[in-house]
């Protein structure tokens, strides 16, 4: 990437004393309300399963209050994730604000944001068997929400024209397009920046660059997450695979990857997330 850059301008006299100004956190999340009922749950009642084929997507439905758990099967996968409001495809998730407020990457604890105007708790992250993981030398971590998603358009552009037709992009708007019963235009619209599940991700150090490395998840292992509003999601397993080489191709061994949704001992009781605080006038 740098020989694609200009020769850098001239540093100033004080460069050295500007570079060791120290960061400040922009959105320490001190006062947010504390997560609750953290810990890989149990369930209560029947379980719904589906399965996301491998370069495929699945979707499912989950009130507020139920528990969503999505487990490796088979072999290493990694798998992009979009939530909607079931009642309103508008409001879905926010991956650039969970980011700014929780990091790169999101674990056991962490809110999963929606967007603005909205701007609530779509669900919270309960359990992650990843979490051991940590960020390892390379400055790379398990679960981001710095990855767009995988998509043709990217791919034509860097593959000179290239069509494929089972990235992530494509395979969520096939599984919303079925879900919600609309046209595949339609549903390609709602298609929103994801969580990647299971991969394994960050940015190089001396470049900056984003990079992706094998994910460390093995077959068992699964992340779960409570929803805070009655939500839709959609789950699509990457034709990258565990994301150790290369994506928007067949080349890479794909694995399914399920999710359950289920009752908890917490569910009947939930009390569903409120409506942002913000009365919305923007000073006039
Ligand atoms: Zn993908």
């Amino acid at each position: 990437m740098p020989n694609r850059r200009p020769k850098a301008s001239p540093a100033p006299a004080d460069a050295a004393a500007r570079r060791a100004i120290p960061p400040v956190v922009c959105y320490p999340p001190d006062t947010l309300p504390e997560p609750t009922n953290l810990g890989p749950a149990t369930p209560t009642g029947p379980v719904t399963r589906v399965l996301a084929a491998p370069r495929d997507a699945a979707s499912f439905h989950a009130r507020a209050g139920q528990t969503i758990r999505i487990t490796s099967v088979e072999g290493p996968q990694v798998g992009d994730l979009n939530l909607w409001n079931a009642h309103d495809l508008t409001e879905r998730f926010f991956s650039g604000k969970t980011r700014a407020l929780h990091g790169t990457h999101v674990t056991t604890g962490d809110t999963l944001w929606s967007n603005l105007p909205d701007l609530r708790p779509m669900a919270t992250v309960t359990h992650d068997s990843l979490d051991w993981y940590g960020i390892d030398t390379f400055g790379g971590a398990v679960h981001d929400v710095i990855g767009t998603r995988c998509d043709p358009y990217t791919h034509a552009l860097l593959s000179e024209g290239g069509q494929y037709h089972h990235c992530c992009h494509s395979n969520l708007t096939r599984a919303l397009a079925d879900a919600a019963d609309i046209s595949l235009h339609e549903a390609e619209g709602h298609v929103h920046d994801v969580l990647n599940v299971f991969m394994c991700t960050g940015f190089t150090r001396d470049t900056g660059q984003y990079f992706m490395k094998a994910s460390p998840v093995r077959p068992g292992d699964c992340f779960e997450f409570r929803a805070e509003i009655d939500l839709l999601g959609a789950l699509s397993a990457c034709p990258g695979g565990d994301c150790g080489a290369e994506h928007s191709s067949d080349v890479t061994p794909c694995y399914p990857l399920q999710v359950e949704v289920f009752d908890t001992v917490h569910t009947a009781g939930h009390t569903p997330s409120s409506a942002n605080p913000y009365d919305r006038t923007h000073g006039r």
